[in-house]
């Protein structure tokens, strides 16, 4: 399986990096070694500031390439929270220098998913809340209605690039509030009010 990424979807954090607004999605992959669903993410020693970002994540259920728009909905059927952990000094530097990401994106265990819900139980995928929390503080909150690409345009244009596979993960991109950890904080994300995710930096 692989892990496809969307970055500066919700034009706030776009703004808050610094960066402009794409005019069509930011793809990046992280392997499948990145993929951490344990409740602790270990803090890496090539990096001084890991930042967390909060995403909707998407879960493939079906070969598909070249997917239509209005064939997208059908290739996925359960959602969950993750965190795109990032080396954003390393991230920085890379892109300074006009380097790939990969090395402050796709390390070992940089991919946090919760649980994943059945996309049945959301009233409304086109309007959906989601929120972390930094040792019981709110420190992002988003909802999808802000995408810049929605779920149908991420599936369609990413499976231009990348057959997408069952099982496969999206992460949608997050919106503003990233910010730095340090060990021992605690994260926890909700869905809906449906506590999901909780995290623990070791
Ligand atoms: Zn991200």
């Amino acid at each position: 399986m692989k892990i496809i990424c969307i970055g500066r979807n919700y034009v706030n954090h776009a703004k808050e990096l610094g960066n402009a607004v794409p005019t069509s999605p930011v793809l990046f992959i992280k392997p499948e070694t990145a993929l951490n669903a344990t409740p602790s993410f270990q803090y890496p020693d090539f990096s001084g500031d890991i930042h967390f970002e909060l995403e909707l994540v998407l879960k493939i259920n079906k070969t598909g390439k070249n997917i239509s728009l209005n064939k997208a909905d059908s290739y996925y059927n359960q959602i969950g929270l993750g965190i795109d952990f990032t080396a954003r000094d390393l991230q920085t530097e890379l892109k300074t220098k006009g380097l790939p990401w990969e090395k402050a994106k796709a390390f070992d265990g940089s991919a946090v998913v919760s649980d994943f819900i059945s996309i049945n139980e959301l009233e409304n995928l086109d309007e959906i809340n989601f929120e972390l929390l930094k040792n019981g503080q709110s420190v992002q909150k988003g909802n999808s209605k802000d995408m810049l690409f929605n779920f149908s345009n991420i599936i369609s244009y990413s499976s231009k690039y990348f057959t997408l596979e069952e099982g496969d993960l999206i992460f949608t991109g997050t919106p503003q509030g990233v910010g730095s950890i340090i060990k021992n904080d605690v994260l926890t994300g909700s869905l809906e009010g449906n506590r999901l995710l909780n995290v623990t930096i070791i």
